[in-house]
């Protein structure tokens, strides 16, 4: 039976990511990885899954300052990888560069805009502040056919990157592999249950077991359900936030976001060009609640009740949450954007902030397209969590990855990597200057 040093759990992003760093900056070589599909970053990591956006908190108005450099530090990781690899391995293309902005409309919005823009400003020194006449001219449809009275701000940067998570994940793995090419892949083999045995973590998958001296489960809403079972992360529920998309041929030229609610840890409505076709917009991510740690997966119906917890808790914490009068009204629109016919009406006001004169016939609702959320529910205090939660167990580490998961995958990457260092008593060694030098700016 085959024993590593560090089990991963999950080929998503973050998994792949952890494994591209382990294999590049450590010395450990005995490493696994465990995933349950037949490929790597097919499940919320695929481009079809998400939004494509490299998250910096620049233009996401419901982040605070101290939230936006952190996420700053992480995004520009990836997109310093991103930057390097277009270099060396040119023929793949792993993202795209369109611009992005974050439009404000009507007195309120621009006033909050405005003021955000000074501090912002001096952390994202690439971005800026334009009036009416540059919006038009960057995205002449977020002008056209608009009440003329209406005031219009918006913060634009040329940074917009958009990126193919999902081919990222393989790219992580290919690379992982050049400097290491010991790393054992487990592909379709599903973890059912972990033991903690002594000093030895026994793994017992649909495939047999692997043992491991130490294991970080990155199994997105998973990774709660099997931190459960090992007696961690007992106040924590998902709320899993399914997010659809509607398409329409390119009516926008970059990414243009909405503001953001401040109560909602999910991206406002947003517009942007597919990753590997500008000449196709996306519109969304709609945010509804599903009873699914999976989209489109409906086997994963009961395992979302395992994430939830049985006694009252967790119902008190969700009724009071989606009970919420902000959240109520959001989840109830969002609830009707995914029904046929009536959905895409309704969602077409939404595209009409945006684009104030599309027309219906020109959007489609996007099947099979966009994943789930993994919201965190504090049970404690009742409260939506803003972003991803680490739980660090005993030599064991599960991470659930809402939004910007996918953006902070090298972050996060490092976090664990430093903690899997203490874990293995410091036998190995990581090279953070190197990874420093070479993914942080
Ligand atoms: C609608 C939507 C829009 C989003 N937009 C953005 C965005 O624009 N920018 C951004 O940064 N983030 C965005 N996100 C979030 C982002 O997609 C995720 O944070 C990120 O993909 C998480 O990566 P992951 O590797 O942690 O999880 P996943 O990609 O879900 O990978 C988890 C892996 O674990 C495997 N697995 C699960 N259980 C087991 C098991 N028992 N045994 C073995 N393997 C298992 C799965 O098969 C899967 O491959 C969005 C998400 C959604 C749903």
């Amino acid at each position: 039976m085959m024993k590593h040093d560090i089990l991963i759990v999950g080929g998503g992003v973050s998994g792949a990511a952890l494994l591209y760093t382990l294999s590049r900056y450590t010395n450990v070589k005995n490493i696994g990885l465990v995933e349950k599909y037949s490929d790597f970053g097919s499940v919320n990591s695929a481009s079809t899954m998400n939004s494509q956006t490299l998250h910096f908190g620049d233009i996401e108005t419901n982040y605070t300052i101290e939230k936006a450099r952190k996420v700053k530090r992480s995004a520009d990781m990836v997109m310093k990888y991103l930057e390097t690899e277009k270099i060396s391995n040119g023929s793949e293309k792993l993202f795209s560069k369109y611009s992005k902005m974050v439009l404000a409309v009507g007195k309120d919005q621009v006033e909050t805009l405005r003021a955000r823009y000074k501090p912002f400003s001096e952390v994202f020194p690439n971005l800026r502040m334009i009036e009416k006449d540059e919006i038009g001219k960057i995205e002449p449809r977020v002008l056209e056919g608009r009440d003329p009275n209406q005031e219009l701000l918006a913060l634009v940067t040329e940074d917009g990157y958009t990126v193919d998570f999902g081919k990222l994940s393989r790219n992580f793995i290919v690379n992982a592999k050049k400097t290491n090419p010991d790393i054992s892949f487990y592909l379709n083999t599903r973890v059912l249950k972990i033991v903690k045995d002594g000093d030895i973590f026994k793994i017992k998958t649909n495939n047999g077991e692997i043992e491991a001296s130490t294991v970080v489960i990155s199994a997105g809403g998973h990774s709660l359900m099997l931190a459960k079972s090992m007696g961690y992360g007992k106040t924590y529920s998902i709320l899993s936030m399914s997010g659809s998309f509607y398409t329409g041929p390119k009516l926008l030229n970059g990414k243009v976001y909405t503001m953001q609610v401040a109560k909602l840890p999910f991206a406002a409505i947003h517009g942007d060009p597919e990753v590997h076709d500008a000449d196709v917009t996306r519109f969304g991510p709609t945010a509804k609640p599903i009873f699914m740690l999976e989209r489109y997966n409906y086997s994963t119906f009961w395992e979302y009740w395992k994430t939830f917890g049985l006694g009252i808790k967790p119902i008190i914490s969700i009724v009071s949450i989606l009970f919420d009068k902000v959240i109520f009204g959001y989840v109830m629109k969002n609830v009707v954007y995914d029904i046929p016919s009536v959905g895409k009406r309704s969602f077409l006001k939404e595209i009409r902030k945006i684009v104030p004169n599309v027309k219906l016939s020109e959007i489609t609702f996007a099947k099979g397209v966009g994943g789930t959320r993994p919201q965190i529910i504090n049970n404690a205090i009742r409260k939506l969590e803003m972003g991803e939660a680490k739980i660090v167990g005993e030599k064991i580490i599960f991470n659930i990855t809402p939004s910007p998961g996918a953006s902070t995958c090298l972050g996060n990457a490092f976090e664990d990597t430093e903690k899997l260092m203490e874990f293995l008593n410091n036998k190995f060694t990581f090279n953070k200057e190197q990874f420093e030098k070479d993914l942080v700016l």
